[in-house]
């Protein structure tokens, strides 16, 4: 999730007051590593995966299941001894998440050469997979599961927690406390401070989802809660409300971190994935259900966001929320700090970025001023219109030539959908990177594994192909919209970019670049800054809405090749010992049936067990029994006793 500092965190009034000196030293410390990196070159591509996973307890006499709350302390602590010892070529490490039954997990050193490695990913999780096994009691669990579909109800974790308190650190009326990681101060600071911030606690709507026995209008009762009030003022007809970071944040999910040989290299790659990041996002759906009910969406993006909000009223509609007067003292944010990414960051691409970009003109100046190009000024500078969420007393005063801690403190809190990343100061050996950060966490390793896999050749595909994939950043904001909803792998229209070749004045531009890295372009290569083959006019009419299946495997009707069969032809075109071609043509058929509904998506198998369950009653309510059969069975799909089909034919 991010940096994690520890100490003494200041409260929210200190951290407030200290605001405008975080961002200040953060884009100095920025300017730094910019400065001293930017001409570098020839990295190696090393990359890695992280997944996310939840820990449950079962109570077999009574058909429940309950969330672990020893997970992020207990097991962690365990799982990372060897780490902190000093123990190298580990194979894998171990990190804390927001909630105190998540823990995260990443293969101990970066992958490198990406064919040698394809073979050890799956083995790799699997092995991760068993090293937290072997540390569980006999009634426990590691799932690698999105939601958990009760979390939130009365008695949904052990040990007990005293759900309803209003004057906690997340002032929820479902979500407790206690289920806020309790192994580092950063959680519940992160919570207390967004709430603090934004004047109150999150208010997420999802729209249930209406099956034939669902109440119409569905409206909740929420007398067995405390705070009755404020349950009332909050609830929406045929929604379910959801007041917690914990029930954004308490999801998991599946990233992947490349890194690149050049600065330019990783803004290239950065836009060029980002119209990717929706059709991802729909294709590996695993999050329907949330505080015992069935919802309409199928992924966790819009309650992430919702859940990490801390803009204030003021900030979300630009008027004054007492007179309802515009003001022009306050900002205004269209989006979250959790959310698609807002603007393409390499020097051609600017064209396509034709949505209202907010930033903080200070920080803009200032980089501009130092030798920073226009875009990449832009997008640090729209990254630091934030406040720092979370500050420890013992890391104010630090040397911004030699840390960074400023700057990541606010690049680690803007949860976007890509996330650029520059080398650590000091880490010779570490370069430029990007971040893929939409997926939702597989059932399967062997599933999680192809989603790794699809994006890191992706990466490979638009560099020796010279991929274009550009379409306006709007566009890309509404697909992931369209994203989320029920069954959108399948039933989802989605824009996409016809013609795929990047045009030549983009292609001369790189080339020029490749090595220089940013800290020419403008003097260098300023003939090629505008892109040439589209106008603000004609670039809407350079992508169709498809499906995921017409998008990934192609379409003869749309005259589409598919990214599938371009990858198949890149790799054709490669030396590939025949195994590892093998196993890489098994993770793409992973893919390819995905993207045509033969696979189904979690979120699918999810509701499929849910609907057939004889004790769901058609009521969009997952009730202990349901819940605890489904889990049962994605821990034996997970401990490999049983396959997927099992698991669909099981349902008791
Ligand atoms: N769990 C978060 C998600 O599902 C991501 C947290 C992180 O950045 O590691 O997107
Ligand atoms: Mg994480």
């Amino acid at each position: 999730m991010g940096l994690l500092t520890v100490g003494e965190p200041l409260s929210w009034t200190e951290t407030k007051a200290l605001a405008e000196f975080v961002r200040e030293h953060g884009i100095e410390q920025f300017l730094n590593i910019f400065h001293a990196r930017r001409h570098k070159g020839d990295d190696t591509l090393k990359w890695g995966d992280e997944v996310e996973y939840i820990v449950l307890e079962f109570d077999h006499q009574n058909r429940k299941v309950r969330l672990a709350l020893r997970a992020s302390t207990e097991l962690l602590t365990t799982l990372q001894k060897p780490e902190e010892a000093g123990e190298t070529d580990l194979s894998s490490l171990w990190r804390p998440e927001f909630a105190a039954y998540m823990i995260e997990g990443t293969p101990g050193v970066p992958y490198g050469n990406m064919f040698a490695f394809f073979k050890d990913i799956e083995e790799n999780m699997r092995l991760r997979r068993r090293e937290v096994m072997s540390l569980l009691r006999p009634n426990e669990a590691i799932l690698s599961i999105s939601s958990f579909p009760r979390s939130g109800t009365l008695d949904s974790c052990s040990p007990p927690t005293f759900v309803g308190t209003v004057d906690g650190t997340s002032k929820s009326l479902f979500f407790p406390d206690e289920a806020i990681n309790p192994g580092h101060p950063r959680f519940g600071t992160l919570s207390k401070h967004i709430c603090e911030r934004r004047g109150g606690p999150a208010n997420i709507q999802v729209p249930i989802f209406r099956d034939v026995n669902t109440a119409s209008p569905f409206v909740e009762d929420f007398f067995a809660q405390m705070n009755i009030d404020r349950a009332r003022r909050y609830r929406q007809a045929d929604h379910i409300f959801l007041d917690s970071m914990g029930f954004g944040m308490g999801c998991c999910c599946l990233q992947v971190t490349f890194g690149a040989s050049n600065v330019c290299e990783a803004r290239l790659l950065y836009d060029q994935l980002t119209p990717l990041t929706p059709i991802l996002m729909a294709m590996s759906a695993a999050s329907p259900a949330h505080r015992g009910y069935l919802t309409d969406r199928d992924c966790r993006w819009a309650i992430i966001a919702g859940s990490v909000d801390d803009r204030t009223e003021a900030e979300i509609t630009g008027t004054d929320p007492a007179t309802g007067e515009a003001i022009t003292t306050v900002r205004r944010i269209p989006k979250s700090r959790y959310d698609s990414v807002d603007l393409y960051i390499y020097p051609t691409n600017k064209i396509y970025n034709d949505i209202e970009i907010v930033r903080n003109e200070k920080a803009y100046s200032r980089l501009i001023e130092s030798g920073v190009d226009e875009l990449l000024a832009e997008h640090i500078s729209h990254l630091f219109i934030r406040d720092p969420l979370v500050l420890f007393k013992e890391k104010l005063d630090i040397d911004d030539k030699t840390e960074s801690d400023h700057f990541e403190n606010i690049q680690s809190t803007n949860w976007q959908s890509m996330r650029f990343k520059p080398p650590p100061p000091g880490a010779k050996e570490i370069g430029w990177r990007v971040e893929f950060r939409p997926m939702e966490v597989q059932l399967t390793d062997e599933e999680n594994a192809a989603f790794v896999v699809f994006i890191v050749l992706m990466t490979r595909l638009i560099l020796s192909f010279n991929l274009d994939m550009l379409i306006p950043i709007s566009r890309v904001e509404e697909n992931m919209k369209e994203g989320q909803k029920r069954n959108a792998v399948l039933d989802g229209l989605f824009w996409f970019r016809k013609d795929l070749s990047l045009p030549q004045c983009v292609l001369t531009h790189f080339a020029a670049n490749e090595c220089e890295a940013a800290a020419r372009i403008q003097e260098q290569v300023t003939p090629c800054l505008k892109r040439n083959d589209v106008t603000k006019e004609t670039m809407y009419t350079k992508s169709v809405k498809m499906s995921v299946d017409e998008i990934i495997n192609g379409s003869h009707k749309k005259k589409f090749p598919g990214l599938l069969p371009l990858l198949h032809a890149y790799l054709d075109s490669m030396k590939i010992e025949a195994l590892t071609r093998c196993s890489i043509n098994k993770y793409l058929q992973i893919i390819a049936n995905r993207a045509n509904g033969t696979n189904p998506t979690p979120a699918n198998v999810i509701r499929s067990f849910i609907y057939n369950h004889p004790d769901y009653k058609q009521d969009s309510i997952v009730n202990d029994s349901v819940n605890y059969d489904l889990m049962k069975q994605i821990w034996s799909l997970q401990k490999d006793e049983i396959t997927l089909k099992d698991l669909l034919d099981s349902c008791p």
